[in-house]
């Protein structure tokens, strides 16, 4: 499974940092940035799912990929922080600031971990806060929770196992998962970054 991210040129984030990251970390799943930012709408507009990602697919269109992650700071017209149209997903940064005091290359992690738990399973989210990954999120402020704590609750593992035995490919995903929240978690529990933390672990613990 490949995941290309792709950035709106509205928001500051260290793409080829966080994928660089993300393919030391992971084994299985591959990650690619895509160079240049790419606009699809004006910074005082609401993301028009439906349109912008035909746009943003006839744009790659020569790009091999088997999902696409964009990334805005504009809002969605519910305000939720993600919508999806088959592989393609525009995550809204919008208002991150109120949500949480941590960076925004944590915040990608976290919607990697998410697109990578719903990969495995969808039939499932909690509607309360837990810390779990598989949290709906109902109320965004949720998330600076859920990338302290991520992690894949009792009962959810206990689910996604009977989806992942016997399947190499998802067996894959879920190894990559556990990794990639378990840099997430200790990163953002101690209001670090990602960059940071990840290279304090290889300092300390390889
Ligand atoms: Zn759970």
């Amino acid at each position: 499974m490949e995941i290309l991210v792709v950035r709106d040129n509205d928001i500051d984030i260290d793409i080829k940092k966080c994928t660089n990251i993300l393919n030391q970390i992971c084994k299985n799943v591959k990650f690619k940035g895509y160079n240049t930012p790419i606009n699809l709408g004006n910074p005082d507009t609401y993301v028009d799912m439906e349109k912008e990602t035909t746009i943003l697919n006839q744009k790659l269109s020569h790009r091999k990929r088997d999902y696409t992650l964009y990334v805005t700071y504009r809002k969605h017209p519910d305000n939720y922080f993600a919508h999806s149209i088959r592989n393609t997903m525009i995550w809204s940064f919008w208002g991150w600031e109120y949500y949480t005091n941590l960076p925004l290359e944590n915040g990608l992690f976290y919607i990697i971990a998410d697109i990578l738990a719903l990969r495995i399973d969808r039939s499932f989210r909690h509607n309360e806060l837990t810390g779990c990954i598989y949290d709906f999120l109902w109320e965004k402020t949720g998330i600076d929770i859920g990338m302290k704590m991520a992690h894949i609750c009792e009962g959810c593992l206990e689910r996604i196992k009977n989806k992942v035995e016997g399947c190499k490919t998802l067996e894959g995903i879920l190894m990559d998962l556990v990794e990639i929240l378990n840099v997430l978690s200790n990163a953002s529990r101690w209001g670090k970054s990602v960059f940071d933390i990840y290279i304090w672990m290889r300092m300390h613990w390889v």
